[in-house]
């Protein structure tokens, strides 16, 4: 066996509700590729898609997510956020365990949209140890997309 130099890093964990029966789990991130199943009804949770949250579980998602939380703030009717929710189903998918993609319905949580002074959307905000870090309003492309998830937070002022 080898013998580690340093302590290892205790796992980071992703939030997420169940969307069958809405149990929250804390599930390990570098293991999503193992499917992880809900502790409580046993269905598969999947994160290499955007996951929805709502003013009931934001907090605890944005607060229980050890990784970056990306999460697209639109509503139904937005043109602009359909044009771009291909290239938020891609990066996903692409940085599953990495990085996890919520999405915000703001004409069902106007509270949240407002606490965040949301003005336009769709609106993307990056969330780093359950604080803002980034954010971009407009739709955009899956390059500026993945920038905006690596900005150093450091150099954000
Ligand atoms: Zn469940």
């Amino acid at each position: 066996m080898e013998q580690a130099t340093s302590q290892k890093k205790p796992a980071r964990r992703i939030m997420v509700t169940c969307p069958f029966c809405g149990r929250r789990n804390r599930i390990v991130a570098d293991r999503v590729a193992d499917r992880p199943r809900c502790g409580e009804c046993g269905r598969p949770l999947l994160v290499d898609r955007p996951v929805k949250v709502s003013g009931s579980d934001f907090d605890a998602v944005i607060g229980g997510t050890d990784v970056p939380v990306l999460v697209d703030f639109y509503a139904d009717w937005c043109g602009p956020c359909k044009t771009m929710a291909p290239a938020l189903d891609e990066l996903a998918a692409a940085r599953a365990g990495e990085v996890l993609v919520a999405k915000l319905d703001t004409d069902r949580e106007p509270e949240i949209a407002g606490r965040f002074g949301i003005r336009g959307i769709p609106t993307l905000i990056v969330f780093r140890e359950g604080r803002e870090s980034a954010r971009s309003t407009g739709a955009i492309g899956a390059k500026e997309l993945a920038e905006l998830v690596d900005q150093d937070p450091s150099g954000a002022g």
